[in-house]
């Protein structure tokens, strides 16, 4: 056996992923005439296989040279491969929910694995964050999904949005999708309403696709409220959310009127460490009947300036030993901007480039698609080995894309491990 072959992955290799995806992608009813000419499985491969490559637009992704066209066919499973427009016009009339299905779908291969269970944070719990992101934006093109924005001047931005569930980890780069809900202009007048409403759906959708996980969900501040809280504990699952005094004036003037003996401190690299935290406090007057723990952490330098501070509410019982754990996955929670969606915007997702936008549903549909390409991705940069050796030699994921789209256009590829390959004999890269 060569070197090459030693290295070909098992179950959370891409190509094993990308399978039981498509099959899920051929469950999904079509809602055309039974004689089209493209079927529904070979369009929405051919838009996932869009995202997968990183292909800067769909007219771009149009341009393809003949060997290209026979190795998205043959990596990706498509048996035909239709036109920019015709890709549009089918995927605006694509029931979304079932697209989201998918990610169940993926998630279901990998809940097994080692890289799965390494997610585990505390007491077996993974750390799943929830925010919100725009990956659609404009002053001209609109549908009736759009969020809408007035400006002074009179002028309306339209835009799309997305409410991720991603399962983070406070010492792991990757981070892993688990579920996204659409933010729509039917939830409400005001933004932090239709979020909410959005919020309430993606609890709801995340309790349904794994009930079985066991889950320490950490929001901000604008998830603090009492509906929320009770959902989350309906749902078995744990919270940390974060509050301020502004939004929260009852529950601050508790805590300040307690006696601050809960406190424990560290110091590490000159930064003194400080927790505060008081227990079974009511989270407003109006809502006096929900209970919760406060815990404050303060970052101080050695003159005893105040760096940084936060401040969060949450359900799980509060000590000395659970303290700076659960700091700093409430911490973590700032990955999912800083992993997620950053590395959508920058390194080559394109994620904010327009598509087409659609009447329906094309805008989330596209969306979907490629959080379910990142998902992978990911899946693949934390537990593929090939993909990692490759990363670590490229440095950038921007050159990895590059270097893959260029092998897509002229060797023959199989199978995405075979493509890797290639990438690795290219600059010749070591595969163990
Ligand atoms: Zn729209």
């Amino acid at each position: 056996m060569s070197k090459l072959e030693k290295s070909v992955d098992t179950s959370l290799s891409f190509d094993n992923l990308y399978r039981n995806l498509h099959k899920g992608f051929g469950q999904i009813k079509d809602h055309r005439r039974s004689n089209s000419r493209y079927s529904l499985q070979d369009i929405l491969s051919a838009g996932f296989a869009m995202f997968s490559l990183k292909s800067p637009s769909l007219l771009n992704f149009s341009l393809r040279s003949q060997q290209e066209d026979k190795n998205i066919m043959d990596v990706y499973q498509i048996n035909k491969l239709c036109s920019d427009t015709q890709m549009r016009e089918v995927l605006d009339k694509v029931e979304a929910d079932k697209v989201r299905s998918l990610f169940s779908k993926v998630i279901e291969q990998v809940k097994k694995s080692d890289f799965f269970t390494s997610y585990h944070y505390f007491k077996q719990m993974v750390v799943v964050s929830i925010d919100g992101v725009e990956h659609f934006s404009s002053r001209k093109v609109h549908c009736k999904h759009c969020l809408k924005k007035e400006h002074k001047t009179g002028e309306v931005t339209y835009s799309h949005a997305m409410l991720a569930a991603v399962m983070v980890h406070a010492d792991k780069r990757e981070v892993v999708p688990l579920a996204a809900e659409p933010i729509l202009q039917q939830d409400g007048c005001e933004k932090n309403d239709c979020e909410r409403n959005a919020a309430k759906r993606l609890v709801k959708h995340l309790k349904e696709s794994y009930p079985k996980l066991k889950a320490l969900l950490v929001e901000d501040a604008l998830y603090a409220n009492g509906p929320h809280i009770e959902q989350i504990l309906g749902a078995n699952y744990h919270y940390l959310i974060g509050v301020k005094p502004d939004s929260h004036k009852a529950l601050f003037k508790q805590v300040t009127s307690r006696r601050q003996s809960n406190q424990h401190c560290f110091v590490e690299n000159k930064i003194t460490h400080q927790f505060y935290w008081e227990s079974n406090l009511p989270l407003s007057s109006s809502q006096s009947h929900i209970r919760v723990n406060f815990l404050r952490y303060q970052q101080k330098d050695i003159q005893g300036n105040l760096l940084k501070e936060f401040t969060w509410i949450t359900d799980i019982e509060l000590r000395k030993n659970n303290v700076l754990l659960l700091a700093k996955a409430a911490r973590s929670r700032w990955k999912i901007e800083n992993e997620t969606f950053n590395t959508l915007k920058n390194q080559g997702y394109h994620f904010e480039h327009n598509y087409g936008h659609g009447q329906d549903q094309l805008s989330t549909v596209l969306a979907y698609l490629m959080l379910l390409a990142f998902t992978i991705d990911q899946i693949q940069q934390g537990a593929c080995q090939t993909f990692r050796a490759i990363h670590a030699s490229l440095k950038t994921k921007a050159k990895m894309w590059e270097s893959l789209r260029a092998v897509f256009k002229l060797l023959p590829c199989f199978s995405m491990q075979q493509a890797w390959q290639h990438v690795a004999f290219m600059y010749q890269i070591q595969l163990e």
